[in-house]
């Protein structure tokens, strides 16, 4: 059933209104009908109750239906208009649409079928016209609040980098404090490490055996503490850029073997083997010595360190593309997969308590992350909890000195699912451990 519509006519003559009456009623139109005679009356009524339609006389007694039109308009009353226009009104029929009419009928062509059909599509162009603007009102609106969101995020952004650059500033501070009161230490424990070597040395006087005893503790300490000061100075250092590599020529399977013979003791110390197997048919490299040196010796300290029982392998091997791979295999403790990527970060340790039972500082693994990307290298992790854990190092033979740290590396899971550090973390982990990987004689 169609819905009564609320019809407003504004005209003073009677014979017309009684004329819009019936054509409507005839027309079959479900109508409630109001009737005013001049814009005075028909303002008041708009501004108070809400009309489907209205039809308009342009004649009125007191003003003419453009000048209602406009009022009502910029009154913000919104309701379809028919402008009804007599004889001569055509040169009008363009302004009171502009004015805001919605349609205009002439009086003489009034009949139920135009009037009906006129009142119909009003409603329609009406309705079409509001959501048009309700639309636009809309797209305004979400306009605007994209501008201010944009502006917000500007100055979100500014705040970052605001934020980042005060953070770049802390950093370099934290690194030139390290490097200071690192470098600033050394020269003292030098003295001390110096001072006990030659009181424990025969010929500055025979130590009672007490007193021989805390001398070396005072030079095993002091060796300790000038460890973890170089390598303090080392990742600052590093983190500055300031470190360089100085390569040569050198036999690495030579250099390997002597730190290998170094760390015996305290391998042994623990009763744990420590292997070696070199298979080079060419053992020389161009890299630099003294940080191969550190990087393996870190690598077997940690192997020792995190190994209870078991042995502990080294192995150095050619890979194609002239690089070579030092691998640091061991029985220990072993790494869950979830601190792989953290491990290489810097002060970040499995166990962060300070009541750990290993102690360090947690810097070994940047330190050495960051040496083999200067040497242009990488390094892989294999490890299983309660199996152990192997660290795999790649370096070209022969390095591009000096080296600036490269990070264009390609994957982390590179090498059939090793992990590598350096690379997005959520990418990286090998979540199953290929045990099966590593040669039956060294299997963890
Ligand atoms: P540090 O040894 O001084 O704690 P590192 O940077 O050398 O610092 O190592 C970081 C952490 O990685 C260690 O604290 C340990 O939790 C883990 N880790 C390193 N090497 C091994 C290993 N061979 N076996 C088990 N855990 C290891």
């Amino acid at each position: 059933m169609e819905k009564t519509l609320k019809i407003l006519v504004v005209d003073d003559d009677e014979v017309d209104r009684i004329a819009v009456r019936s054509a409507l009623t005839k027309a079959g139109v479900q109508i409630e009908l109001s009737e005013v005679g001049d814009a005075n009356d028909a303002f008041s009524a708009l501004s108070t109750t809400a009309y489907d339609c209205v039809f308009l006389d342009y004649h009125l007694p007191d003003q003419d239906g453009l000048t209602l039109i406009q009022q009502l308009r910029s009154s913000e009353i919104k309701v379809p208009l028919v402008v009804l226009t007599g004889q001569g009104d055509e040169q009008i029929t363009l302004q009171l649409l502009k004015a805001g009419a919605t349609d205009y009928l002439s009086k003489s062509r009034i009949s139920p079928e135009t009037l009906a059909q006129v009142l119909r599509s009003a409603i329609r162009i009406y309705q079409a016209e509001m959501q048009a603007a309700l639309a636009n009102q809309q797209l305004r609106e979400s306009h605007e609040e994209l501008i201010r969101k944009n502006q917000e995020l500007e100055k979100q952004q500014q705040q970052i980098q605001m934020q980042n650059f005060k953070l770049l500033e802390a950093s370099k501070l934290k690194s030139l404090f390290l490097a200071t009161i690192s470098h600033e230490l050394r020269t003292p424990m030098n003295a001390i490490i110096g001072f006990s070597q030659i009181l424990l040395r025969p010929k500055f006087g025979q130590l009672t055996h007490q007193q021989a005893d805390m001398v070396e503790r005072i030079l095993n300490n002091g060796k300790h503490l000038l460890m973890l000061l170089n390598e303090v100075l080392d990742f600052s250092q590093l983190e500055a850029g300031r470190l360089d590599l100085k390569a040569e020529k050198f036999d690495v399977s030579k250099v390997i073997n002597l730190v290998v013979c170094e760390m015996r003791s305290l391998a042994e110390a623990k009763n744990l083997s420590l292997l070696m197997q070199t298979d080079l048919q060419n053992t020389f490299v161009f890299n630099d010595p003294v940080r191969l040196k550190q990087i393996l010796i870190n690598l077997l300290s940690n192997a020792i360190k995190f190994t209870e029982s078991g042995e502990i392998w080294v192995e150095v091997k050619e890979l194609p593309a002239n690089r070579v791979v030092i691998i640091v295999r061991d029985t220990g403790i072993g790494i869950a997969s979830r601190d792989f990527q953290h491990i290489f970060e810097a002060f970040r340790q499995v166990d962060q308590t300070i009541t750990r039972k290993y102690p360090g500082t947690g810097l070994g693994l940047a330190i050495i992350d960051s040496l083999v990307r200067m040497m242009g290298g990488k390094i892989f992790l294999e490890s299983k909890l309660g199996i152990g854990s192997m660290f795999k190092i790649e370096l070209p033979r022969q390095i591009k000195s000096p080296t600036v740290a490269d990070d264009t590396s390609a994957s982390n899971l590179e090498n059939d699912g090793f992990f590598c550090p350096g690379k997005n973390p959520h990418n990286s982990y090998s979540p199953a451990i290929k045990v099966s990987r590593v040669s039956p004689k060294f299997k963890l």
